[in-house]
């Protein structure tokens, strides 16, 4: 039996039948089921990967199939009125060095701490609104102002097989947005927003706001741009550090996707914020989930509409 019901808002028992351990909840699943392979504390041994979890036809509430990951409550579908996707890692990868990645080299500080000084200052500087913004950022990382490499050459980034089609898929049901955490230096040359044509509202990279993930203002003026409150947003995202707190911060859902295990930390994280936090292992899972979520008001145009 789970341990941490209270958690997971879900409760049930470990049963063997005909030689198999079936996991039977007691109550009518809705947004569980990924999360019942990741974060159930059993009583009893248990194998996970060969624990059966079976949903039965018309055990969903509303119209869903089924829902990945929800942690507590279930998201309420009138709450989202757009949505906001990261784009490295979420939609496609670079290809090449970053700035970042040159700074971190030239910088005496360790790599790890130069890294986020790095990202943490760069992706928020816009330097046509400040020409100082590169002295600043060598100071930060003790690199002489003469060494900032001004003949940095952006990364190539692509789109995953796919992703047009997921967006395309979001854009049916629900206005989408990109917020991505990205340098102006290596920004230049990706122009996501044409990638992404015609299915995108708007692109906002970081270093246009003024603001990077996780700060909470990145997601609150992007909420601001499109006359919407954070709460109406969900953020899609690959990073728990920055895609999800930058979400939980601004008081947004977040949906994270990603293909490992939640750690024991991340789980703790999602807990602690019940009902606003869902989990997918790939894009196209978390193209269903937004689906699911915005189908009913989705329903009820059509169904209006003579
Ligand atoms: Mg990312």
């Amino acid at each position: 039996m789970p341990r941490h019901t209270s958690a997971l808002a879900i409760h049930g028992r470990l049963e063997r039948r005909e030689g198999t351990l079936l996991l039977v909840v007691d109550e009518p699943l809705s947004g569980h089921d990924t999360f019942l392979s990741t974060t159930l504390r059993l009583d009893q041994p248990c194998h996970l990967p060969e624990l059966p979890v079976r949903i039965r036809p018309g055990r969903c509430r509303g119209r869903c199939r089924h829902q990945p990951l929800v942690a507590g409550r279930s998201l309420n579908p009138a709450a989202v009125r757009l949505v906001s996707l990261d784009v490295g890692y979420t939609l496609g990868e670079p290809s090449g060095m970053t700035l970042t990645q040159r700074l971190v080299e030239l910088s005496p500080l360790p790599a790890r701490q130069a890294k986020q000084i790095a990202q943490q200052l760069l992706h928020a500087l816009d330097p046509r609104r400040d020409a100082t913004a590169p002295q600043a950022v060598c100071a930060a990382l003790g690199i002489a102002t003469s060494a900032f490499p001004h003949d940095h050459s952006p990364p190539g980034f692509a789109l995953w097989p796919g992703t047009v089609e997921a967006v395309a898929r979001i854009a049916r049901v629900v206005p989408v947005v990109t917020l991505s955490n990205v340098s102006h230096w290596d920004e230049q040359e990706t122009d996501v927003a044409a990638l992404l044509a015609p299915h995108l509202l708007a692109h906002h990279p970081s270093w246009q706001l003024g603001f990077a993930k996780p700060d909470a203002r990145a997601v609150e003026t992007v909420a601001r741009i499109h006359g919407r409150e954070p709460a109406e947003m969900l953020h899609v995202g690959d990073s728990l550090d920055y895609d999800i707190r930058g979400a939980l911060a601004a008081g947004a859902h977040a949906l994270w996707v990603t293909p490992r295990t939640p750690s024991t930390e991340a789980l703790r994280l999602l807990a602690g914020h019940p009902g606003r936090v869902t989990v997918v292992p790939d894009l196209p899972r978390a193209v269903e989930h937004i689906e699911q979520i915005t189908l009913p008001s989705t329903h009820m145009i059509r169904s209006s509409t003579p």
